[in-house]
C-alpha cells in the first residue's frame, strides 16, 4: 500500500454483501470520479491510501465477514500503510453506536442514505446531474440496475427493513435514462433488483407498475436481456408475464425468494401467502411463459419450524422442480419480529436441514441439465477461464446461476458476444457445449 500522505489521494472501495450494495458502491465511485477524486473497486494493487468497505449486515456469516473486513484495513491504518478508512452500508447503519466504540481507528461511519456526508469527508459536494450516470464494476456487457430501495414488507426473519428503510421506487424516466446511458457504454443485459421488485410503483404511482416499466426498458435500443430478480409471490402483477411472453429481449427468467414450502411456517414468516398459493401462482407462471426457470431462496431451520414443517419444504422442493434454488440456515437477528420467538432448531438441525434441500436440488438440477443435451440456446460470453470461454444462457443470472463452459482450445468467442451454442454435456450446476 501506498506509503502516507505522499502521493495524491487514491480510493479503493470495497464492497460486501449483495448486488444491491455493488450498485451503491458504483454510485458512491461515479460520484467522487464526478467530484475528480481517483477512485478504484477492489483493487489488489496497492496504490490507494484511502479505504471505503461497504458493508452488509443481513445475517451472522455476512456480518462477520464485514467486521473481518474493516478490522484488516485498521490494522492497515495503525501499520501506516493507508491514511484513511471509511465505512458505510447496512452493518454500519444498523450498529454505527457499537462499531464506533469496537473499532475507533476507523475516521467515520456512514449509513445507507449518507452518500453527500460521505463525500464531504472528501470536499466533495452529491452532483444530481449525475444521477442516471454509472461506473460499473461488472463485466462491461451487463449491470444491474436497482429500481427501488427498501421494503415496506413485514417478514418475520428480515432485518433488510431496519437498514434499508421503507419501499421507495425509482421513476420510470430516471431508469430509462440510466438503461440508455448503460446501453450506450456497452451493457446488452440489465438485472433489475430491488429488495421487492414486484412492488415497484405502488409508491409514487399507486399501482403495481413494473410490467409499464418492463416496456419501457425493452424499449431501450442496444440492451438485448432484461432479467428480473427478487420478486415477491404475494400480490404478484401477473400483468408482467403477458410483458415477458410478448417481449423477446425480456428473459424467460424468474428470481422469486418463497422463503418456505410450508403453509404453517410461511404464517409464522408473515410471508402473506400458503403453500397452496404459492403452487398455484408458479402454475399460472409457467403456463403463461412457457420454459421460464424459475430461481428461489429458502430458509431451513427458522424459530418453530418443526421436522413436519420440513418435510414439507422437501416435499415442495421435490414436487415444484426449481430450476435454480439457495437455501440458507435461519439467522436469529435481533430486532426482527422472529427475535422474540425462542431460536429452538439446533444450529446442527439447521444445517443438516440446508445441506438436505440443496442435495436433493442439485439431483433436481443434473436431471433438468441433462434434458438440455442436443438442444441448443444463445448464450452471452462472460469470460475466459482454465481453457474454456464460459457464458450463461437466458436462464442464468451472474454469480448464482448454471454456466455454460466452450472448450476455448477448439473454439473462439469474443467475450461480451452472444453465441448460438448446442448443449454437449451437462453436469448438476454446469453445461457444456459448442458453437453453432
Ligand atoms: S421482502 Fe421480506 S425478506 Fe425481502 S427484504 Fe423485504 S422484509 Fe426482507
Amino acid at each position: 500500500m501506498k506509503t502516507k500522505g505522499l502521493k495524491k489521494d487514491k480510493v479503493n472501495v470495497v464492497t460486501l454483501g449483495c448486488s444491491k450494495n455493488l450498485v451503491d458502491s458504483e454510485v458512491m465511485m461515479t460520484q467522487l470520479r464526478g467530484n475528480n477524486i481517483d477512485v478504484t473497486h477492489e483493487s489488489d494493487k496497492d496504490d490507494s491510501n484511502i479505504i471505503i468497505v461497504n458493508t452488509c449486515g443481513f445475517i451472522d456469516n455476512a456480518k462477520q465477514e464485514s467486521i473481518d473486513t474493516i478490522l484488516r484495513y485498521a490494522d492497515a491504518k495503525m501499520d501506516g500503510q493507508i491514511d484513511k478508512l471509511y465505512v458505510t452500508g447496512c452493518l454500519s447503519q444498523r450498529y454505527k453506536d457499537d462499531l464506533e466504540k469496537e473499532i475507533p481507528q476507523v475516521d467515520a461511519y456512514f449509513g445507507t442514505m449518507e452518500l453527500p456526508l460521505l463525500l464531504k469527508k472528501f470536499k466533495a459536494d452529491y452532483k444530481h446531474e449525475l444521477v442516471g450516470e454509472r461506473i460499473i464494476t461488472t463485466a462491461n456487457h451487463y449491470a444491474y440496475m436497482k429500481i427501488a430501495e427498501g421494503c415496506d414488507r413485514p417478514c418475520s426473519f428480515c432485518a433488510i427493513p431496519l437498514m434499508r428503510g421503507k419501499h421507495v421506487s425509482r421513476p420510470i424516466e430516471e431508469l430509462v435514462k440510466e438503461a440508455k446511458n448503460l446501453a450506450r457504454n456497452g451493457v446488452k443485459e440489465l438485472l433489475l433488483i430491488a429488495q421487492d421488485s414486484t412492488y415497484y410503483g405502488l409508491d409514487i404511482y399507486k399501482k403495481r407498475n413494473l410490467a409499464d416499466l418492463l416496456r419501457n426498458l425493452s424499449d431501450v435500443e442496444g440492451i438485448e436481456w432484461i432479467r428480473l430478480h427478487y420478486a415477491f409471490p404475494t400480490g404478484f402483477p401477473e400483468d408482467i408475464l403477458d410483458v415477458m411472453a410478448e417481449r423477446d429481449n425480456i428473459c424467460n427468467y424468474l428470481d422469486m425468494p418463497l422463503q418456505h414450502g410450508s403453509t404453517n411456517m410461511l404464517k409464522l414468516m408473515r410471508r402473506g401467502t400458503t403453500r397452496e398459493k404459492q403452487e398455484a401462482l408458479i402454475e399460472r407462471i409457467r403456463e403463461k411463459v412457457p420454459g421460464i426457470a424459475l430461481r428461489t431462496t429458502l430458509i431451513a431451520g427458522h424459530a418453530g419450524e418443526t421436522e413436519e414443517d420440513f418435510q414439507q419444504m422437501m416435499d415442495f422442493v421435490e414436487k415444484t422442480r426449481f430450476d435454480r434454488l439457495g437455501v440458507f440456515p435461519y439467522s436469529h437477528e435481533e430486532n426482527t419480529h422472529a427475535f422474540s420467538f425462542k431460536d429452538d432448531v439446533p444450529e446442527e438441525v439447521k444445517q443438516e436441514r440446508t445441506d438436505a434441500v440443496m442435495e436433493l436440488q442439485t439431483a433436481i438440477s443434473q436431471e433438468l441439465n441433462e434434458a438440455k443435451i442436443g438442444k441448443s440456446f444463445k448464450v452471452l460470453v462472460d469470460r475466459k477461464e482454465g481453457g474454456y470461454f464460459i457464458g450463461r444462457t437466458e436462464h442464468d443470472s451472474p454469480e448464482v446461476d448454471n454456466e455454460v463452459l466452450i472448450d476455448a482450445t477448439k473454439q473462439y468467442a469474443r467475450i461480451g458476444d452472444f453465441v448460438q451454442v448446442e448443449i454437449t454435456d451437462a453436469t448438476e450446476f454446469d453445461l457444456y457445449g459448442t458453437i453453432e
